[in-house]
């Protein structure tokens, strides 16, 4: 965080400098059924982010100290590929990967009715391919998708969309450069129907005013997205109507 003197983030009109206005999101493309042999699958190109996810179960949770007897486990695993990233990222987990890998767990558990599957677990691998800012979020939403692909009950879609600030403005769907150099990140997702706030970090600081707008904006914006999220299992089932024809 923090601007190089260097990189300007905001031209005078307040034009960003992917050419988007304040309150604009990257494109957004969702499918599901990209894999054959996942139980549900769905992949989200946002941006420049292209992010599979695969969801498998519910099936015994193994090893058997995982196992919770009241409800299913949500084991999502996040992993950015070698080459998602400008420098080869080291492959493996690390630090940052477990943390977005629990806050995605706990997010999604709070959307799946998770109660009907005691002693299971659901297992979501998130495969980041290319990674260009936001793929928690994306991650999300996407894994979402995929779990009610695979036929999981849910009580609702996690949904998410960051804000950030940059040069002093509050934006959304921050992109890699404002990412960079802006001066905060607040990745939120909420529960479609609720609005019930499941994952929010901060990284930067925001004013409280700053942060209200922030919060206003995503709600918007995530309501979009889910609209996006529902097309794209209508899509499916379209599909299915005509035979599986395109
Ligand atoms: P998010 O992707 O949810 O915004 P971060 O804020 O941690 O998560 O990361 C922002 C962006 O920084 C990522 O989307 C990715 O483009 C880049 N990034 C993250 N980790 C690495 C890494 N190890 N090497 C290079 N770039 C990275």
């Amino acid at each position: 965080m923090g601007t190089p003197s260097n990189v300007k983030l905001l031209d005078e009109n307040g034009i960003r400098l992917d050419g988007r206005g304040p309150q604009e999101l990257r494109p957004i493309r969702l499918r599901t059924d990209v894999l054959e042999r996942a139980d549900g699958s769905a992949m989200i190109e946002w941006g420049g982010n292209k992010i599979i996810v695969a969801v498998y179960g519910p099936r015994e949770a193994y090893p058997k100290h995982t196992q919770d007897i009241e409800k299913a486990v949500i084991k999502a695993r996040y992993n950015m590929a070698a080459f998602s990233v400008d420098e080869r990222k080291r492959p493996g987990p690390d630090r940052r990967s477990v943390e977005i890998s629990k806050v995605i767990s706990e997010a999604l558990t709070a959307a799946v009715m998770v109660e009907l599957f005691p002693r299971t677990q659901i297992d979501v691998f998130i495969e980041v391919a290319q990674a260009d800012a936001g793929t928690r979020i994306a991650s999300l939403t996407a894994a979402s998708v995929a779990l009610a692909n695979a036929g999981i009950p849910m009580r609702d879609f996690v949904v998410g969309c960051t804000v950030g600030k940059v040069e002093g403005k509050v934006v959304l769907d921050l992109s890699k450069e404002e990412d960079n150099f802006g001066q905060a990140d607040l990745p939120v997702a909420v529960l479609a129907k609720t609005g019930e706030v499941v994952l929010i970090q901060m990284d930067g600081d925001l004013s409280k005013e700053e942060f209200n707008e922030g919060m206003s904006m995503i709600m918007t914006a995530t309501a979009r997205i889910h609209e996006i999220q529902r097309t794209a299992l209508s899509e499916k089932y379209k599909e299915m109507d005509m035979g599986g024809a395109e």
